[in-house]
């Protein structure tokens, strides 16, 4: 079976409710203007979780086949959590997608693996799809251990996970050292970590989880450079931060294919 590649834009830290409205409405009518075929390409935005209301109110009012979600969410349901999001909170949102473990969760929050596949368990469990991210340190890089240590990361997340579970969600292959830099990698090193991953989906759990799993690349992808990247055969989708952010260069990645 294919998978539908999956386009989805993490805006961070940036934009307020207001200017959500704004990029999504552009987003909505560019891609319309491009006659763009959402269930040949999947697409989704991550705003904050202040803009989330908005995003819905947006999609629900005027039927938008665009998706959305969160950064990030609790791994508890409800209490003394001062300045956490339940899943319940952004299933009645009507998110799809939950970001978990992006590198920066783990570099300025001390997100560790454990943690995260607990986070994406209790995504799946709201019924939300987890984009699980993981991803080498240039320093990993350099020593030429990185697929090596993102298996290790995938070993540790996956580990509470069944094998209908992998299947529905989605892996962000990001390299540190890619994001936000303008440093991308290529689509070789993209594919070689990527194919990594979904060898390693196929050990620990079987054949059919591993050609299901979607794993995305992110890092600096752009309109110029993610036709090479998705040409990739383990690629199924892109991770875009700084590039999402801009309606009408999200629109050119998304239609990429044109
Ligand atoms: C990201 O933060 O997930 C990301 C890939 O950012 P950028 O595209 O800006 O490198």
């Amino acid at each position: 079976m294919a998978r539908t590649p999956l386009m989805a834009g993490n805006w961070k830290m940036n934009l307020d409710h207001l200017e959500a409205a704004h990029l999504v409405q552009s987003l909505a009518w560019t891609l319309k203007d491009q006659g763009h075929d959402y269930s040949a390409v999947e697409v989704a935005v991550i705003p904050p979780f202040t803009d989330i209301r908005t995003v819905q109110s947006l999609v629900d009012a005027d039927s938008l086949p665009i998706k959305y979600g969160a950064q990030d969410v609790s791994i508890h349901d409800e209490g003394a959590y001062t300045g956490e999001i339940s899943t319940g909170m952004l299933t009645k949102l009507g998110c799809t997608f939950v970001i978990v473990g992006h590198s920066e969760r783990r570099q300025y929050h001390g997100e560790t693996n454990e943690l995260v596949g607990q986070k994406a368990k209790k995504v799946l469990d709201a019924g939300m799809t987890p984009i699980m991210c993981c991803g080498e340190a240039l320093e990993i890089r350099k020593a030429g251990t990185h697929v090596q240590f993102v298996l290790g990361q995938i070993d540790a997340m996956l580990a509470g996970l069944s094998a209908a579970e992998v299947a529905k969600s989605v892996i962000a292959y990001e390299p540190i050292w890619a994001i936000g830099t303008g440093e991308v990698a290529t689509p070789q090193d993209a594919q070689e970590v990527c194919g990594a991953i979904r060898k390693r989906v196929g050990e620990l759990f079987d054949a059919s989880t591993a050609q299901a799993v979607r794993i995305q690349y992110g890092g600096s992808v752009k309109s110029k450079n993610v036709r090479e990247i998705m040409a990739q055969p383990d690629v199924d989708g892109a991770l875009v931060g700084g590039a999402s952010l801009k309606a009408d260069e999200f629109a050119k990645i998304v239609t990429y294919q044109k």
